[in-house]
């Protein structure tokens, strides 16, 4: 991701970059690339993507179709960054990269860039927009409806596509957790933490239930939680698909309504968002009225798995239940750009009753990537695939992870490849073992 007053133009910024004078051709990154993994091809690696971007930034290449291909293959997922020793920020690079071709009109056509900022801003963005597409959804899964459309493959002969993207979404909880959650949460036994939540916007709507349990696990480890009702969402599926003015829009409204409540951890349950608005410290780092802000307000972000490890609350937990089998999968925007990736298995190993195996390849996308999986449905299968596969050889009944869109992605496996497990946050699992929640 690039700053604010510097993406428009990517042939006067990056080659002065940074970015690409870090990259010192080790390759050791090429092995973590999935997408180099499929091709075997130079320029789908992040070596070679950088290699592109430098070309096009000295005017030795222009830019182009195959171009605005490499980048939008990729799955920022950011691999890359954890296997590069010279600290190459490839992220920032690739979505610079993004922003640059979109505007200039590459790799999509006029219509299908409106109808994508269209979707991003007026739904996915707008906490009405989505809701009512939740409601139309929860209608169409509660009434029979897609049962009778699955049935007969109807939407197929529309259209392959339309088939595939209905095959994706998520079973829509029934209630929206920001009419359930408080504006502020109070535990019983005494306030030991101040925290604010940032419900998102997959999860508010679509994931609410696992809102809701991250409040309850919140209030049993002592913490106060205010949770702004005028907060938004928090940009990333934006500012991660060449519209990083309007996500820098929304960050500036949850700099402002986060600033007015007195806290000192601001929890996430998405890994996305987590991720997004952590980097709000660089994206605004040249914005001489919201550089401090940013920098504030980022450096209280929590995942809620790293705030339990790290806080080491007191949770009354069940011991005497069965044991259940558990594995869990790494989101890449918690383990590649949070880097966090212990603290989630300390918290899980720490659970009464949990088995738990090592998932093999954990950080390895499972091809959800934002809206990867919609938009390159074909490329994000080949990792789906490998990841169940992964998933099947542990054995475990129960996959966790931290992120909505892996938790959508890995469902859709969990049908599209037959493996039988259940997929869940691990905050689920926390809360199904309260014993409060069991009296
Ligand atoms: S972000 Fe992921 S897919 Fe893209 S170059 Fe890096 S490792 Fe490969
Ligand atoms: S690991 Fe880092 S330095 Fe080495 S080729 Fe990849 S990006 Fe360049």
């Amino acid at each position: 991701m690039h700053r604010q007053n510097d993406y428009k133009d990517l042939l006067k910024v990056l080659p002065h970059d940074d970015i690409l004078q870090q990259c010192i051709h080790c390759g050791l990154c090429l092995a973590t690339c999935p997408t180099y993994d499929i091709t075997k091809i130079e320029r789908s690696s992040p070596r070679g993507r950088i290699a592109m971007v430098k070309s096009v930034a000295r005017s030795e290449m222009e830019l182009s179709e195959r171009f605005a291909e490499e980048m939008n293959f990729c799955l920022d997922c950011l691999a890359c960054e954890t296997a590069c020793p010279a600290g190459v920020q490839y992220g920032r690079m690739v979505e610079t990269a993004r922003v640059v071709v979109d505007e200039a009109g590459f790799g999509t056509t006029k219509l299908n860039r409106g109808i994508k900022r269209f979707l991003l801003r007026k739904i996915v963005a707008s906490r009405s927009g989505l809701k009512s597409v939740s409601r139309l959804l929860r209608f169409y899964q509660k009434s029979g409806l897609q049962k009778f459309v699955r049935a007969t493959g109807l939407l197929k002969i529309f259209s392959k596509k339309l088939n595939e993207i209905e095959a994706l979404s998520p079973s829509i909880s029934d209630k929206f957790s920001d009419k359930e959650i408080k504006e502020v949460e109070l535990p019983v036994g005494g306030v030991k933490y101040k925290t604010a939540f940032h419900f998102g916007c997959l999860m508010n709507t679509m994931f609410a239930d696992i809102n809701m349990d991250t409040i309850d696990v919140l209030k049993e480890c002592g913490c106060k939680i205010v949770t702004p009702k005028d907060q938004v969402c928090c940009g990333s599926l934006m500012g991660h698909n060449g519209d990083l003015e309007f996500a820098l829009k929304l960050a500036r409204k949850n700099i402002d309504v986060f600033e007015k409540i007195d806290y000192d951890y601001l929890i996430s349950n998405s890994a996305g968002c987590g991720a997004f608005m952590k980097d709000y410290a660089y994206l605004f780092e040249d914005d001489r009225k919201y550089a401090e802000k940013a920098k504030k307000f980022a450096s209280k972000v929590k995942d809620i798995t790293e705030f339990i490890s790290e806080q080491k609350p007191e949770l009354n937990l069940n011991s005497e239940l069965n044991p259940q089998s558990v594995t869990y999968h790494d989101a890449c925007h918690l383990v590649h750009a949070q880097k966090v990736f212990s603290q989630p298995r300390e918290v899980i190993k720490s659970l009464p009753g949990v088995e738990y195996t090592e998932l093999e390849e954990a950080t390895w996308c499972c091809g959800s990537a934002g809206i990867y999986n919609v938009v390159r449905y074909e490329d994000s299968l080949v990792q789906l695939k490998r990841k169940m596969n992964n998933i099947k050889n542990t054995n475990a009944k129960v996959v966790l992870t931290g992120n909505p869109g892996c938790m959508g992605q890995i469902k859709h496996g969990t049908k599209k490849f037959n493996v039988d497990v259940e997929v869940m946050h691990p905050v689920t699992l926390i809360k199904k073992l309260l014993k409060k929640n069991q009296t």
